[in-house]
């Protein structure tokens, strides 16, 4: 996809998202890698107007070399980028039922969501609470960073998820599968639930390698 094209995909899953309250007022941002820098929505932006000529564009050491101001929260996708090499696009959302789980407390932080179904296992595994810092606090990259060398997706406490994939199609799939789950997850809350089990979730790694 070239750059061009990556600019106009970046608007049309923002106006998506943002129709289905998935991204309300001007929360959440899309990011995507390019082969000299980083496309990040921009600061105060709704992801339902987007405009793909105002869209920044960043060097991978974060500095902005065209289109608007970056998103404040530019550095969480930076800090993903640079831990996971096969990272093409990442979404950070504020969407309502991640944010509810985000809000909970987890006896495992390594692991928030129990394995529903196939399509969680196969585009989310495991899922990592990262501690809550307040937005903007650098010290939410360097948490994120940690994570991120062996998770593609986190989940922020009391903030959202964000979420990387293999092209930008694929990073947003994986966050509406995510923000799925969530809601599935509290739906199921308090009733009798057989999840997943351990020689299923090894059959679908082996079938579905990711
Ligand atoms: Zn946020």
């Amino acid at each position: 996809m070239t750059e061009s094209e990556l600019r106009d995909w970046i608007c049309r899953h923002g106006e998506s998202l943002h129709a289905r309250g998935r991204a309300h007022g001007s929360s959440g941002n899309i990011s995507a890698r390019l082969d000299d820098g980083i496309l990040v929505t921009p600061t105060n932006s709704c992801l339902g107007r987007l405009d793909p000529a105002r869209i920044s564009k960043l060097a991978p050491d974060g500095r902005l070399l065209s289109g608007d101001p970056p998103s404040k929260e530019g550095f969480l996708h930076l800090a993903m980028y640079e831990e996971r090499q096969s990272a093409r696009a990442i979404v950070h959302l504020h969407s309502t039922h991640c944010v509810a789980v985000s809000c909970l407390c987890h006896p495992d932080p390594e692991d928030v969501l129990p394995p529903i179904t196939a399509y969680f296992v196969m585009r989310i595994g495991k899922l990592p609470l990262v501690e809550y810092f307040a937005p903007g606090d650098r010290a939410l990259a360097e948490a994120v960073r940690e994570k991120a060398r062996r998770h593609h997706a986190v989940l922020l406490a009391n903030h959202g998820p964000v979420v990387a994939g293999k092209s930008l199609d694929d990073a947003v799939y994986n966050a509406e599968e995510l923000e799925e789950t969530a809601k599935l997850f509290l739906m199921l809350n308090g009733r009798s639930t057989r999840f997943l089990e351990g020689a299923q979730i090894v059959d679908l790694q082996r079938r579905f390698p990711s």
